[in-house]
């Protein structure tokens, strides 16, 4: 067969050494959890260990020929099973919502086979529901059907409400021999202490701009835009992979433009702007964040290097514009700068509206950046920013 195994994650190369090492030594553990920011591959590399947890060669990776990993890597694997957040089901649920449900399942499953970078949560989808959890375990306690293990995935396993999240730490504590559990997350906080200590885990950190850029461009990108959309991605695939697809000059005026009126503190003009910034693209505010956490350290790398020959790393283009805010705001403190960015993102994560979150960012940005310049050519110039 010609079919043989082409893996689709994204470097994190210690990380997969260390998964292959572990079945080729038969130190598998019955429970791993892939934590990391968004975008870095722990769907991706979770499923890829799920399939070689069932090939049937058990090498450093799934051999894409057995009669178990093609069915695997579809995700159709009647030893796989994978549940994530869906919809919560209304009360009295018809046989038409079941079907509903199944359909959803069936679309989500197929478009994870296919591409495990683009994951996203349904619409609506707040919760992992507790009896898909049930069902889960129902699967673990059962013997294998065609491969030695079986393997139970949760993505975003931080969506277990208490209740789902004690219902699994049961299995995880006593796991049945032949079953083995990956769970996922962007949020370990949001696990239950006893459920994380059951689990090795297995932090992703960001990849590199030049990973990011490589698999761009493998997908078809063309070299200039995959590499600023890489630059820019903070080391999400899917952020770069989200970003190559916008006008990306256009994105960038619209953070300087947001930064500008957030300087100046000036509400109907702020309004405006994220309204601007956030809706054009649909753009996740986490991402709006980390772009204007990007400029921020693009403005301060200038002052620092004043005079030096210098380049900004993610706004190349617009050195005019990062001269006029450093001209504006001598008294600037990035840091502080820096830090309400971190702070913003953090709101965000506990649920905060995105207006209060971005308006509550502007006035600390604007205590960061200090008295704006007086003097009439600056004022010109920043003008022009
Ligand atoms: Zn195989």
């Amino acid at each position: 067969m010609s079919t043989s195994f082409h893996s689709r994650v994204v470097g994190q190369r210690e990380a997969r050494a260390r998964l292959s090492d572990a079945v080729r030594s038969g130190r598998v553990a019955h429970a791993y959890l892939f934590s990391g920011p968004r975008g870095v591959g722990k769907t991706a590399l979770a499923l890829e260990f799920a399939a070689l947890l069932l090939c049937e060669r058990e090498g450093a990776e799934p051999c894409g020929e057995c009669v178990n990993c093609p069915a695997s890597l579809a995700l159709r694997h009647p030893d796989l099973h994978l549940i994530y957040p869906l919809p919560s089901k209304k009360a009295g649920s018809t046989e038409d919502d079941e079907r509903e449900f199944a359909a959803v399942i069936a679309t989500q499953n197929a478009a994870l086979a296919k591409d495990p970078y683009t994951f996203l949560r349904p619409a609506k989808a707040k919760d992992v529901r507790i009896s898909l959890v049930r069902g889960l375990i129902h699967h673990a306690s059962m013997k294998p059907y065609q491969a030695r293990r079986k393997v139970l995935i949760v993505l975003q396993a931080d969506a277990m409400n208490t209740q789902a999240q004690n219902a699994l730490l049961k299995a995880l504590e006593e796991p049945p021999s032949n079953a083995y559990f990956l769970l996922t997350t962007e949020n370990e906080g949001g696990l239950l202490q006893t459920i994380r200590s059951r689990c090795q885990r297995v932090r992703l950190a960001p990849l590199s701009s030049e990973e990011v850029a490589d698999a761009l461009v493998k997908s078809g990108v063309a070299g200039p835009q995959a590499e600023l959309a890489a630059a820019m991605s903070g080391g999400s695939l899917s952020h770069a992979r989200e970003l190559s697809r916008d006008n990306l000059e256009d994105l960038q005026r619209r953070v300087i433009a947001f930064l500008r009126a957030a300087a100046v503190c000036d509400p109907v003009e702020l309004r405006k702007v994220t309204a601007t910034l956030l809706d054009s693209d649909q753009m996740p505010e986490q991402t709006a964040l980390e772009f204007i956490g990007l400029l921020l350290r693009d403005v301060a790398l200038s002052r620092i290097a004043r005079n030096a020959a210098r380049h900004p790393v993610t706004f190349r283009g617009f050195e005019d514009r990062i001269d006029a805010i450093l001209l504006a705001y001598p008294e600037a403190d990035f840091d502080a700068a820096a830090r309400a960015v971190d702070v913003s993102a953090d709101y965000l994560a506990r649920g905060y509206t995105r207006d209060f979150v971005m308006f509550a960012l502007a006035i600390r940005l604007h205590e960061a950046l200090g008295p704006r310049t007086k003097s009439s050519t600056k004022q010109t110039r920043l003008d022009h920013a």
